[in-house]
Order: C-alpha cells, then structure tokens, then sequence
C-alpha cells in the first residue's frame, strides 16, 4: 500500500512542478496528502518506519511554508555565499545590463513559453506613406545604383546619387515629421535599407547609418529640445552630414577603454569665455567620416581642476562636433573591403567645446555609455540585420534562377542534388533569417527595445547572410568568381565581413554578450537575486528569499519539465496550433525547458565565473537564438496565413534550428565544468536520445524546387528585393529564368522530337527543324530562341583588355596613424 502512497505522492509532486503550481499551493497540497494518508492508514497494516518518514515529510513541507524558518536556516545561509559567487559587474557592464527591455527571451528563460501570447503580436505592416517610399523614391534610388561602377569606378556614390539620397529625405527616416523628418517605423527603415542593400551596399550603408546609432538618434532621445530644432531639421535635409565616432586604435570591441578625453576647461566661444571641453581624440573606421559636417564624439570627460565641483574622472560622455571647429581633421578614407561607402579616421587636437555642445547638455556629462547602450538595444535589430536578410534573399533569387538557367551535362544545374542541398540551406536560412527580422521589428514598433534579441539578429543574420552568400558563390562556379559589371555577387560575398565586424563583432557577440546578458537580463529570478545581494538589510534577504526559493521552484519545475516532455516527446503540452507546424511547437516547448534548466545549472556550477566560459556561454547563445529564430519561423507562417506551399520552407528550417539547439546543448554537457552532471542532465533532457536530425533529402528537394521555378512562395521568400527590370547583371537574370521557365515544354518537345538536347550551339538548327515539322509553333519557336539567347547573356563573364586591368596608379597612402 505504501508504494500506491508512494506513486501518489510522486505523481502529484510531479504535476505540481510540471504546472508551476505557486510554492504555498503546492506545500498545502502535499500536506493534505501525507494527513489524509496518515488518517487512512488506520485501515491498512503500514510499517512503523514508513509513517515516520511521512511524518518528517509533512513537517518538512511545513518548515518550507515558515519563511522566518527557512530563511533562518536556508536562504540566510545563502545570502553570503551568493554575494561572493556573484559576477562582479563593472559600470559600463551594468550599463548594458540595465539598457533595453526584454521581450520574448524571457519567455524562453522561463521554460515555458505562452504561445498565445506571441500569435497575438500584430502582424508587420508599413504606413500608407511608407509603402509609397519604398515603392517610389527607393525604387528610384536603386535604379540610380550601378553597382560595378560604384565599387570598382567612382570608388564612391556619384553626385547625383549623393543629391537624391538628401533631397527626399533619406538621412531622416527615424526622424519625427515635426522636426522635418520622415518619421517611419522600425519596419519601413529596415525595408527601406534592405531594398537598398539587395542593389548596393554602400548606398544602403549610407543610408543606414544617419539612421542608426549616431547624432540624430542620440539627439532624439537625449538631446535638449534647442539641440533638437538646431540639428534635426538639417540632418533630415541632408544639409548635415553626421558620423558617429567611438571606436579608437587602442579600443576596439572593448571601446569603452578608449584614450579620447574630454577635460573641463574655460574657453573662448563666439567672443566671450565660457565652461567648456577641451578634447583630444583619435578615432578610426568611422563611417562617413570623410565627408561628415557634424562629428558625434564619444569621450572620457575628466575634471581635474573640479569646475564642476564633483568627480574627477566623470565618465564617457557624447558631443557633437561641427567638423569645420578649429583642431578637428577629417577628410581621409579608409577602404573598407568590396564597398566603398565613406569611412575613414578622425583626430582632434585641443579641441575647445562649450558645453552646450555636450548631447543633452552639462547635465548628460558621463551619461555616455548608457545613452549608447540604449540605442543599440534597439538599433541592433534593424540596419544589420536588414543588411543580412538582403544577402540570404539575393543569394535565394539569383542561386535559384541561375541554377535552373545553368546547364551542365544537358540538364540545369539545380537538378543536380549536389547543387539542391545549397540552395536548401539557403532557402531554408532565408526564411528564418526574415521571419527573426520581421518578428523583431514589430516588437521595436511597439515600444519594446529587446537587447538581448537584437544582438541575436545581429550576429545570427549578418552571419547567415555570410553562409548564404557562400552557398550562392559554390553554385554559381565562375560567374560569382570573375569580377565585372556583369558579376552580381562578388561584392556581397566580399563585403560580408564588415557587417559581420560592425556594431559588436560576431564572435563577441555570441560569445560574451547574446547569454551573458540574456542570463541576467531575461531570467525570471537571477536579476532580482543579484539585485538582492547588493544590499545586506532585512529587506534585501526578504527579497533574496522570495528569489532564491521562487528559482530553486523554476529549477526543479524546468527539470521535471524537461524530463517529462522529453519521455513523451513532446506530447505531454499542447500546441496553440493544429495541423504541420504544432510538432514544432511542441518541440520549441520542450527544448525551452530544456535549455532553462541547462542554463540554470551552468550558472550555480560557475557563479560569476561563467562570463570567462565563452565557449559554454557560445553554444547556450546559438541555443537560444535558434529558440527565438524557430518562433519566429512559426509566427511568421501564421502571418503569411499559413501558405500550404511554403511548408517545405518551414520544414527545413524549424529542423535545422531544432537540430542546432540539440547540438549546442549537447556540446555544453559534454563540456560541463562539473565531471558527471553534464550527463546526468543529457539523461533529463534527451532521455530517448537525440531526438532531432537536419531537415531530410525530402524536404531539401521541395525547398530547392520552389527556388527552381516561379511561384508564390518564391515571391513571399524574397519581397522587399528590388528586382531590376534592366538590361544589367541581376535584371538580365530575372529575364532569362521567366524565359527559361515558360520556354522550357517547347524546349523539351523539340528535344524529344529530334533526339537531341537543345543547346547555344544547335538551337537554331533544332528550333527551325521543329517548326518544320510541326512539333512547335511559330511562336514557341521565338521563345526558345529568346530563353536561349537570353541564357547566354547571363552566363557570359566579363573580360578586359590586359593593359586596362594592369594599368594601376600608385595611391597617395598616408601612412597608418600611431596607435592613440
Ligand atoms: C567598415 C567599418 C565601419 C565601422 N564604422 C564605425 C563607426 O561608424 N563608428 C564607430 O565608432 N566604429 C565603427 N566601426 C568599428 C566597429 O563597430 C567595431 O567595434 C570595431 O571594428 C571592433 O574593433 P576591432 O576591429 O579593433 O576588433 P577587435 O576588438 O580587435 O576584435 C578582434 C576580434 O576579437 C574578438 N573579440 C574581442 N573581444 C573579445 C572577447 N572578449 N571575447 C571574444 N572575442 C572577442 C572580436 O569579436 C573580433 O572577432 C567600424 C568598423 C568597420 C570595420
């Protein structure tokens, strides 16, 4: 009888972790059911020893329900140790702790995530005002761009070019219309970027960065209102160029140690002298550095001489500096590797500011960093990550379409299934990587600013464009390798490395920041433990004791979660969703539990040490971007309206994320820091095995197929692009493939009429036979002619005249500036 009481007991305890059932519920029930045991056992024969474990048991769950009893001799205990095992956190670090919001990463944390919730998140839309710029002044836009003679001719914009970008406004878009901006949203400025990157990276570049972390967006959230009418209305014109300088030789990723300073000083401004800044800096790879009006500077200001009667060393703190100020040099270019968007370095000798130059003014001094972070939490998830999308969605149209022009062996290249598994990754990548971009956008439009997401766009879509381009370049063979104005991708694929770098590079990005910050940002309880900690009164280990008992409840539940979900496979919860997709929700579910309960267990295995874990802290990071990018995936589907057609789509990439988040776990508990927990907790969490493989031959085909023909899911994968309709590289694509398509059952009838494969060299002859004797019209004749015609156009590559390539004049080199 004891062991049915045993099995009840169990079970309840189970059910109560599995629902996350509050503590005090859940002690009460436990208590009801070892008093009604002790109650009923007056009717069965029960051992002695068994009714004084009970009995132990009951007054255990009891002690928990005391807190001036538990803290006293658990959570009290505790209160040291954790204070000592916390992360020490330094300012500019508990600056970007505290910068942004979060968002959907801690439905992941907390192993549970509600579904609901997130299918009720609105669709992406664009304004009626938006729609008509992407689809007129962008369009236009892109229409100016040549891309080869950008890059490789005029090694800058041309005039024109640089006239229209400022006359309709494109340095405004974030800015409000009452300060003669554009005033768009989150999602029409990443429209408006990736429509420019699809055409030309450093439009878009230039585009994108007035646009993003600089002075007119650190003006619009910390600038004073004079600073706002001054400047706003003449950046959205374009009569201000703007920059925004942070990084310096010395400080790179860790820009926050830079050497630039600030001290407080009196000075002579407009004729009369006044409290000031007098800086000096040396800056580098600052985009459009070069042709700037207005520098935004970040420095460290000091004040030695205490003028401003406080601190000495106040911290980082933003300026905005006119370029044509005495002492500031400007003006030389860096080259950045395959674009030819403005950037270059910039010092400062000696360079006296008054403080109203100071962005938000005296009082903003030092509030740098923070003003900075803050930006970025939201800044992250729109340029780049636009910038991204527009190489998976190019690489996806031309890799398609060439692939199906292509012939090799009588048969189009595509057909090959060397040639479908590339153009699966990057169908299948393209997908998740727009559906992340579009989900985040609608969180930032709807006053989120997700941190912790927006770094995961960042590293995850510059870096799947990376992959994709790749791919892009394997299909293509030689037609991506020789350069010329007929070659559309080299550049991408050469200047993949700057987004990857830029704004936090990748491998910093996945490997300090994406689960560093996430863990303490995003997971329900350790900020409010670490908060705790700061301070040792009584009501600090009040709340330490709410916390840590409410963890160790999130803990215990997340494993009994994971374990349950994982012997059910997934079973055990429901989806929001019937039909294809609600295996996927249910897999997302139990790999959230999962990955909560992993992460917990790194963290109390490392304590503070855990942000020196890189590699650990690495693969928890791809964890939870494939988490957040898997959702997306499905949010996107039911946004779409749940297209029958794009399923191979879907497939393809709910099973990769799923795989990649099941590698990346496993990685951690193979290389767990404690011997033996890492596959105590792989028995928990994969106790049938490794559930997840990559996306099958199957499904690759079908996604390759739909990258191999037209269709409506090819549409959807690649909208926002623009598609030229011109007689230049990618516009000679689009036509050949709709040629190639529509001319292909005329082809083929010819070729089986006259046993012979149609190719350049025949086609004529053929197509004239076929007509002859009847197998094809007239009219199927001219097409097959024009699909083979143009077919050729595309395959062609561009050669040089020897003297034109090797003709090189010597550049006027200044010789790198000493490390500042
Ligand atoms: C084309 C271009 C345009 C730019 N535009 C601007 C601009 O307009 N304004 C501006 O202020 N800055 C700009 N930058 C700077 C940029 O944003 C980066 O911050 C900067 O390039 C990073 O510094 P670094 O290149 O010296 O790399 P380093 O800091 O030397 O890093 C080298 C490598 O080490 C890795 N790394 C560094 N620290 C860690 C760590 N703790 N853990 C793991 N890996 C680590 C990095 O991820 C990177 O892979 C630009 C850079 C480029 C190349």
């Amino acid at each position: 009888m004891e062991f049915l009481y045993l099995a009840v007991l169990i079970f309840t305890l189970l059910l109560l972790a599995y629902n996350r059932v509050p503590l005090m519920i859940s002690i009460a029930i436990m208590v009801s059911l070892t008093v009604a045991w002790t109650e009923l056992r007056h009717l069965f024969y029960v051992p002695s020893w068994f009714r004084f474990a009970n009995g132990i048991f009951a007054v255990t769950l009891m002690g928990f329900a005391i807190k001036p009893l538990r803290r006293l001799l658990i959570s009290d205990r505790l209160f040291g140790w954790f204070r000592k095992v916390m992360p020490t956190v330094s300012e500019t670090e508990q600056e970007a702790l505290d910068a942004g919001t979060v968002w959907w990463d801690a439905e992941i944390f907390s192993g549970r995530p509600r579904w609901r919730a997130l299918l009720k998140t609105p669709k992406p839309s664009l304004s009626e005002k938006e729609q008509a710029f992407l689809d007129g002044p962008t369009d236009v836009l892109c229409h100016m761009l040549d891309d080869w003679k950008i890059c490789d001719h005029y090694r800058n914009l041309p005039e024109e070019v640089w006239s229209y970008i400022r006359e309709q406004g494109f340095f405004g878009l974030i800015i409000p219309e009452a300060y003669g901006g554009l005033g768009f949203s989150a999602q029409a400025n990443s429209a408006i970027v990736l429509k420019l990157a699809s055409r030309n990276q450093t439009a878009a570049v230039t585009v994108m960065v007035p646009n993003s972390l600089g002075p007119g967006e650190l003006l619009l959230h910390y600038g004073t209102e004079e600073q706002k009418k001054h400047y706003l209305p003449r950046l959205a014109s374009g009569e201000e160029v703007p920059c925004f300088a942070l990084t310096s030789p010395s400080a790179g990723s860790d820009a926050a140690s830079m050497n630039d300073t600030g001290v407080v000083c009196k000075g002579m401004y407009r004729s009369k002298e006044v409290l000031g800044l007098r800086l000096n800096w040396n800056k580098r790879y600052i985009t459009l550095a070069p042709v700037a009006t207005l520098l935004g500077l970040a420095f460290k200001a000091q004040d030695p001489d205490g003028l401003l009667g406080g601190k000495k060393d106040l911290g980082i703190t933003c300026a905005l500096v006119p370029t044509s100020t005495e002492g500031v040099t400007i003006g030389n270019r860096h080259m950045p590797v395959g674009s030819v968007f403005m950037n270059g370095p910039t010092q400062g000798k000696d360079v006296f500011i008054p403080m109203e130059w100071v962005i938000g003014g005296q009082e903003r001094i030092g509030q740098g960093w923070r003003m900075l972070m803050q930006s970025l939490a939201a800044g992250r998830a729109i340029s780049l990550p636009a910038l991204g999308v527009a190489g998976g969605k190019m690489s996806a149209l031309m890799s398609g379409a060439y692939a199906r022009i292509r012939k090799q062996f009588g048969v189009p290249i595509g057909f090959f299934e060397g040639i479908e598994e590339p153009l699966a990754r990057i169908g299948g990548r393209t997908y998740r990587m727009d559906a992340a971009r579009k989900l985040t956008l609608v969180a930032l439009d709807q006053g989120h600013r997700p941190a912790v997401l927006s770094a995961i766009l960042k590293y995850q879509l510059t870096e799947g464009s990376r992959v994709c381009i790749n791919d892009a370049m394997d299909i293509h063979g030689g037609k991506g390798v020789i350069t010329g104005p007929s070659n559309y991708l080299a550049h991408a694929y050469q200047s993949v490395p700057i987004s990857i770098t830029v704004e936090g590079a990748n491998i910093l990005t996945r490997s300090l920041i994406i689960f560093g910050q996430g863990a303490i940002r995003a997971h329900p309880w350790l900020l409010k433990e670490m908060e705790a900690v700061q301070d040792s009164g009584t009501e600090a280990r009040r709340a330490f004791d709410k916390a840590i008992f409410s963890h160790a409840g999130h803990i215990i539940s997340n494993l009994v979660r994971a374990l349950l979900l994982g012997l059910t496979a997934g079973w055990a919860t429901r989806s929001p969703t019937g039909g294809p997709t609600a295996h996927y929700y249910r897999q997302l579910t139990r790999m959230c539990a999962a990955f909560a309960f992993s992460s917990d267990l790194v963290l109390i295995t490392l304590g503070g040490k855990f942000k020196f874990k890189e590699k650990l802290s690495g693969r928890l990071a791809d964890t939870l971007s494939h988490l957040y990018m898997g959702a997306a995936v499905l949010k996107n589907f039911e946004d779409d309206g749940r297209p029958e057609e794009d399923l191979p789509l879907v497939r393809w990439a709910m099973d990769d994320s799923l795989y990649i988040i099941q590698e990346s776990l496993k990685g951690v508990l193979r290389n767990f820091p404690l011997p033996g927990i890492g596959s105590l907790v792989s028995a928990i969490i994969f106790p049938l095995g490794s559930p997840y493989s990559q996306a099958s031959d199957r499904t690759g085909k079908k996604v390759a197929q739909l990258l191999l023909s037209e269709n409506a899911s090819r549409e959807r994968l690649a909208a926002g692009v623009y598609l030229s309709d011109e007689d230049d590289a990618s516009g000679r694509v689009h036509h050949a493939f709709h040629l190639v398509l529509t001319s292909a059952n005329a082809e083929s009838a010819v070729g089986n009429a006259l046993k012979e494969k149609v190719n350049w060299g025949n086609y004529q002859r053929l197509v004239k036979r076929a007509v002859e004797s009847g197998v094809i019209t007239e009219e199927q004749a001219t097409l097959v002619r024009m699909a083979q015609q143009a077919a050729r156009a595309v395959i062609e590559v561009d050669d040089f005249p020897r003297k034109q390539i090797e003709e090189f004049e010597e550049p006027a080199f200044r010789p790198a500036t000493k490390s500042g």
